[in-house]
């Protein structure tokens, strides 16, 4: 998922061009604006953290865009490709990634990556569960 900040900032055609050349296929895709259910949900494993309130906020706060991709190895790679969670340590230890190059701080760190199979599933039926379009 491109969060709010990078939508905001028109990077979403560049992040996918990155995402096509690395070999991933994007299988489907969708716009769409959190609701705050829906990204209080998305999260709750950071529901007790100080920062939850402020991140769903965040979540809120534009659109997001969504995709599921495809590739082999797809959770481990894709975490590669987008980088530590804060920006700033990227820039230094992974500057070839995605939040090297467009995270802004630790909450606006451009993307997400499922951290595995089981969250993939849950995160795409919760991003698109509803209405389905590519
Ligand atoms: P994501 O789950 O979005 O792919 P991640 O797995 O790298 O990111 P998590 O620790 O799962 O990081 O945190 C989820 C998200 O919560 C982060 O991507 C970031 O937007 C936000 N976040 C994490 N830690 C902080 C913090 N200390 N302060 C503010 N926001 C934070």
């Amino acid at each position: 998922m491109v969060k709010p900040d990078c939508v905001e900032t028109n990077q979403v055609e560049s992040i996918k061009a990155l995402v096509n050349a690395s070999g991933f296929l994007i299988i489907t895709e969708r716009m769409l604006r959190l609701e705050e259910s829906l990204a209080r949900n998305f999260y709750a494993e950071h529901s007790k953290r100080e920062f939850f309130d402020d991140l769903v906020d965040f979540m809120t706060s534009g659109p997001v865009a969504a995709m599921v991709l495809q590739k082999r190895n797809a959770i481990a790679e894709w975490r590669e490709l987008i980088g530590p969670t804060d920006p700033s340590k990227a820039r230094v230890s992974h500057p070839q990634t995605l939040r090297a190059k467009w995270g802004i701080d630790t909450q606006r760190n451009c993307v997400h990556g499922s951290d595995s199979s089981l969250s993939a599933g849950r995160e795409i039926s919760l991003l698109f569960g509803g209405s389905r379009s590519t």
